[in-house]
This record gives structure tokens, sequence and C-alpha cells, in this order.
């Protein structure tokens, strides 16, 4: 056993945990009409905390968070369509190769990994080109602990006409959204910042993101990652297959937890600056240079050392589970998850307290002790 610090899957608290456990009813509504309700209001507490109103629709489907992604850009492509990738990381890039899958052509706008998004470069170049189908972005691209002004750069792809697909996995219940900002189809998860266990994905739809659905010609590619399957489900008084029943038990147990959570938005700002303040001041690099995520810390890996020596020697000699790096920066950087459940001064002091004595055994010379730099900001 230990405990899970990497930035998703989280610890999940057990108030979570009882909820999945329980009795449950059948989900067809045509034998019981409860479950319905049920996953209807699930489904709208999403939508409004995410600040969607009633034009609004969320679906919740039974995946990890990538079915959700992969729903959008299944449900969206057609042959040949032109789709813009913003790719400022590997969950960015990763994108065109799911629209390449679906039969459109990905155009990369390329930026340093080490680099938010930028609104105003982004406003220049749509003036020069803005023939796309529609563009995929990324909130809090997890495996650099970036973070991008989604909200900014969705509200300038508005201007054009453009639905715009928002991964937002890592962050939505951790960092502040609103999809009125300009977000056709926001994507979450629940392992993530919600801090349940891996299993449901949702996805939030605007009403230009339902307009460009049935913009469609050709018939969807797909049927689990059909939206149009999900959407509409509450008035067809339909699932598109038998849902999973104790995973929404569970993702209405964790809503409890967040709507009651007043100082969520502000804990993950001032934990995460404590985090890499601790980072920093300790003689360790960050891996972004701005557009810090706080739900995560990125870290360089220091000189000498391997990120499995130091995941290994963290999780067998502490009981503490760190994170490696994803794609192109596998092997470069060591990450700390401070989301949802875990987002917590104790557990990222206890983790900080450990990775110091890693740390020095490993050989790496630390300029200041990060447990105490943290607590002291805390
Ligand atoms: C976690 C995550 C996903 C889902 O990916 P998994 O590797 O399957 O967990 C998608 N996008 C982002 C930004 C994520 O952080």
């Amino acid at each position: 056993m230990y405990y899970v610090m990497s930035p998703g899957p989280t610890e999940v608290p057990d108030s979570i945990l009882e909820a999945r456990g329980q009795w449950a009813p059948n989900p067809a509504p045509a034998l019981d009409p409860s479950f319905l309700e049920l996953y209807h209001k699930t489904a709208g507490r999403i939508t409004r905390y995410v600040g969607g109103g009633a034009d609004y629709e969320s679906v919740i489907m039974s995946g990890e968070a990538m079915l959700g992604l992969e729903a959008c850009i299944a449900s969206l492509t057609e042959e040949g369509d032109r789709v813009l990738v913003l790719d400022n990381g590997v969950f960015g890039a990763g994108f065109a190769e799911l629209v390449e899958m679906y039969g459109g052509t990905p155009v990369i706008y390329p930026v340093d990994y080490r680099r938010p998004l930028d609104p105003i470069a982004l406003g220049l170049f749509l003036k020069e080109s803005h023939k796309f189908k529609y563009v995929t972005m990324v909130h809090c691209d997890t495996p650099s602990a970036m973070l991008n002004p989604v909200m900014e750069i969705c509200a300038r792809f508005a201007e054009y006409g453009i639905p715009t697909v928002v991964d937002a996995v890592a962050s939505v219940f951790g960092e502040p959204l609103d999809v009125k900002s300009g977000i056709s189809f926001l994507c979450g998860g629940t392992q993530k910042a919600l801090s349940a266990p891996a299993g449901l994905c949702f996805v939030t739809v605007s009403p230009e993101g339902k307009a460009a659905l049935a913009a469609r010609k050709s018939p969807v590619i797909g049927a689990y990652a059909n939206l149009n399957h999900y959407l509409g489900y509450y008035e067809r008084r339909r699932f598109p297959y038998t849902m999973p029943v104790h995973d929404i038990y569970g993702l209405a147990a964790a809503l409890d937890i967040v709507e009651e959570d007043t100082e969520r938005f502000e804990r993950h700002r001032y934990i995460g600056m404590a985090c890499r303040a601790a980072v920093e001041k300790a003689g360790l690099a960050l891996y972004p240079q701005g557009g810090y995520a706080n739900v995560v810390t990125a870290i360089c890996l220091p000189e000498g050392v391997t990120t499995e020596q130091i995941i290994g020697k963290m999780r067998d000699e502490h009981g503490i589970l760190l994170a490696g790096s994803l794609g192109a920066l596998r092997g470069k950087l060591f990450r700390i998850g401070h989301m949802g459940y875990n987002c917590e001064k104790e557990p990222v002091e206890r983790t900080l307290r450990a990775l110091q004595q890693v740390l020095t055994e490993l050989g790496v010379a630390l300029e200041a002790d990060m447990c105490e730099i943290f607590s002291r900001r805390c």
C-alpha cells in the first residue's frame, strides 16, 4: 500500500467509496425511472459547476477520460476536415492522432512545451487563417503541468464561429472554468481533481457544440464514442447502453464534496504556489516557464538521478507514489499531484519531507528545506 500523490488517479475519500458500495436499482428507465433522475441531476450539477445554463447539456459516459475526448473527435470529424490542434504538451499533441484516425486533417499549431498558449498570438494567427472545422486544446496538460488560458483562447475562436474542444480532464474542479467563455465541448474525468476512481468521463456541450454536431453530413464512425447516442437521453428516456450505477453514485458523492468546498480553487492556488516555491528555493527547476498549473507540479530531473530511482525510493521507503511523465517528456521530469482530495497541507508536507530525504540520499544537493518553505507559505 502507498499514498497516491500522482496527478491522477488520486487517493479517494471514504464517502465516495461508501457511496459506490450501495444497493443499486436496475438502470433501465423503462423498469425504474429513479436512476434516470439521479443521472440527470448529477449531469446537471456538472453543467452548473462549469458555468453552463439550461441550454447546455452534460453527458456522463462509462469509460476513462479518453473516451470523452475520442467521442468529441469521432462525433465532429468528417473525411478531410481541417482541424486546428493547439500543441504545447503531450495531450495537446495527442489530439492530432485522434483527428487523423477519424479521417480529419490535423493542422498543428506548435508552441514551446515550456510555455502556455498565448491568446494574443492566436488572435493574430486567426486573422490570417481561420478555415477550420473545429479546434482542440488542453487546459492543464498534466505531463508538463502546463495550464493554458483556455477561456481567453476559446473567446477568440468564438468570434470566428469555430467550435472548441477543451480537454479539462486534469483541471476541472481544481481550476476555475466557465464554459460560457466559448467552450463548445468541455471534457472531464473522475480520477483527477474529483478524486473518484477512474472509469467515468463527462462532456459538457454548448448550444453551438450541439449545432456543430447536427450540421455534419456523413454518419459518425463508431457507436460507443458517438455523442449523439447520449445527448437527449432525458427526453428520449433511454440510455444507449446499461449505465454503471455504482460509478454514478460515486460521482454524485464526489460532487457533494466539491459543492460544499467553497475554498476549493483558492486552496489549489496557494498549495500549488507554495509547492512551486519550495521546489525552486531548494534549487530544483520547475519544468514550465510560466502557465503553472495548481493541480500538479512538474520538476526537472536533477543531474545524476533517474525518475525510476526517485519514484522507487518514494514508493518503497516512504509509502508515497509520485509520477514520472509521458511521451516526449518521459524520463525528463517527475511530478507531484496535489489535486482534489490530495490538495491539502498535510499530504503535500509529508511528500516534500520524504522527497527531501530521498533526493539527499541520492546525492542531490538541495539548497533549502522544501517542507519548511512549503509549510511557512501555507
Ligand atoms: C489524465 C488525463 C487524460 C486521461 O488520460 P489517462 O492517461 O488515460 O489517465 C486526458 N487528458 C489529460 C489532460 C489528463 O490529465
